[in-house]
C-alpha cells in the first residue's frame, strides 16, 4: 500500500533488462508497458532517460546481491583514513522520482533467519519496497514457515527474486509456498513484487503480486547460482543453440530442438504469430538454421510473442481461466510430443501444471 491507497486489480507484468542500452529500453517500454532496469548501467540510462524528460514507465532493480559479499578486511583496504561509504541506491531512487524505490538488496541463504530480519528491519528515510534475493530452499517445507512469519512481523512492501541453478519454482512445494507468501500480501495490503523471472509472471500478477518483471535471458528469469558438475555437463550441450520462446508452450526451448520438429511439420508448436515471425513465413523452425547474425530475430521473436501472450491473456474477460486454459494446452502439446517423438523437448517448467 501507498500513500494510504488500497490496492485495486491485478498487478502489472513488465520487461527486466539486464546489460542494455537506451533503445532496448524504448523498445521494451512500447511492447511491456514498463521496465525494470538493473543495477549502475541500469541507473545511468535512468538518468539520462531523466534528462531527457523520458523517465516513464522505468524503474530500478540496484541488484547488489549479485556481488560476492567483500570480506570486512579488504573492503577497508581502499585508502587508510578514507571512508567507502557503500552507494546510497534509495536516494538515487527517490531523487529521479521512480514509482518504486528499492533497496540495494541482499542474498539470503536458505534458513539464515536472522540476516532475514535483519535485512528487513533496516529503515530508510523514504518509502521503499525491501529487495530479498532468496535461494529457492526458502520455499521448501522448512523453511517457507520461518519466511512468511518474518514477512509478517516486518509488515513492508518487499520485492523478491529467488536463486536457483535453473528453476527456482520447480516443486508444486515451492509454488505454493510462493503462493503463500502472495496471500500473505493481499492480507496484509502490502505490494509484494517478483523480479526476474519468466512467465510465472501471469500467474503472480494475476494472484496479487503488484510488479512481475520478466527476463529475457536465463540470466534475467532468476539469480543463478553455480552449477555442479553434471549440471555444467548439460547446460554445455544445451547452450549451442539460442533458446525460443514458444507461445503454444508458454515456454522457451532451444532452436535445434524446434528444428528437429520440422519431420513433423513443427508437430503443431511451432506456429508464431507475432509481426516478427509473421515476415517469416510464421513457423519458429527457421531458427534452427538461422545465421549468427540474425540472433537478434530471435529475441526480437521473444519480445513481441511473450508480449502478445501476456496481452491476450490479460485481456480476457477472466485472464485466470484463460491462462489456465492456454497452460493445460502447452502441457498436453509439450508431453504427447515427448512420449511420440525423440527430439529431446524439455518438459514443462512446474509452473505450467503445478499451479492449481
Ligand atoms: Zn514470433
Amino acid at each position: 500500500m501507498r500513500d494510504g491507497v488500497p490496492r485495486t486489480g491485478v498487478g502489472r507484468t513488465r520487461a527486466y533488462l539486464g546489460r542494455c542500452r537506451v533503445e532496448d529500453v524504448w523498445r521494451c517500454r512500447e511492447r511491456f508497458g514498463g521496465v525494470t532496469l538493473q543495477g549502475m548501467v541500469g541507473l545511468r540510462i535512468a538518468r539520462a532517460l531523466d534528462r531527457a524528460g523520458e523517465l516513464h514507465g522505468v524503474d530500478l532493480d540496484p541488484a547488489v546481491y549479485r556481488n560476492r559479499p567483500v570480506p570486512a578486511a579488504t573492503a577497508q583496504l581502499t585508502l587508510p583514513g578514507l571512508d567507502c561509504a557503500p552507494f546510497d541506491w534509495v536516494a538515487a531512487q527517490a531523487e529521479l522520482g521512480l514509482p518504486v524505490v528499492r533497496t540495494a538488496g541482499a542474498r539470503i541463504r536458505v534458513g539464515r533467519v536472522d540476516e532475514l530480519r535483519a535485512e528487513l528491519a533496516r529503515s530508510y528515510p523514504v518509502a521503499v519496497s525491501v529487495v530479498l534475493a532468496l535461494d529457492a530452499g526458502w520455499l521448501g517445507r522448512r523453511h517457507i514457515d520461518a519466511l512468511e512469519e518474518a514477512l509478517r512481523a516486518a509488515d513492508r512492501d518487499v520485492s523478491l527474486l529467488f536463486a536457483a541453478a535453473y528453476n527456482p519454482l520447480d516443486t508444486v512445494v515451492k509454488i505454493e509456498s510462493f503462493r503463500r507468501l502472495l496471500r500473505w500480501a493481499a492480507g496484509a495490503h502490502r505490494d509484494i513484487e517478483l523480479l526476474r523471472t519468466d512467465l510465472t509472471a501471469l500467474p503472480a500478477v494475476i494472484e496479487g503480486a503488484t510488479v512481475a518483471a520478466i527476463g529475457f535471458s536465463t540470466s534475467t528469469r532468476h539469480l543463478g547460482i553455480p552449477f555442479g558438475p553434471r549440471q555444467r555437463e548439460a547446460f554445455n550441450r544445451r547452450r549451442r543453440s539460442p533458446l525460443v520462446f514458444v507461445p503454444r508452450l508458454l515456454h522457451w526451448q532451444r532452436a535445434n530442438v524446434l528444428g528437429a520438429l520440422a519431420a513433423w511439420d513443427g508437430a503443431g508448436v511451432t506456429y508464431c504469430e507475432c509481426p516478427v515471425c509473421a515476415r517469416a513465413g510464421h513457423d519458429l523452425l527457421r531458427f534452427d538454421t538461422i545465421p549468427a547474425e540474425l540472433e537478434h530475430e530471435v529475441r526480437d521473436h521473444d519480445e513481441h510473442a511473450l508480449a502478445m501472450v501476456i496481452d491476450q491473456i490479460m485481456a480476457a474477460t477472466d485472464p485466470a481461466a484463460e491462462l489456465k486454459f492456454r497452460r493445460t494446452n502447452a502441457v498436453q502439446r509439450g508431453r504427447s510430443i515427448a512420449a511420440a517423438l525423440d527430439v529431446g523437448l524439455d518438459s514443462p517448467p512446474a509452473w505450467l501444471d503445478g499451479w492449481n
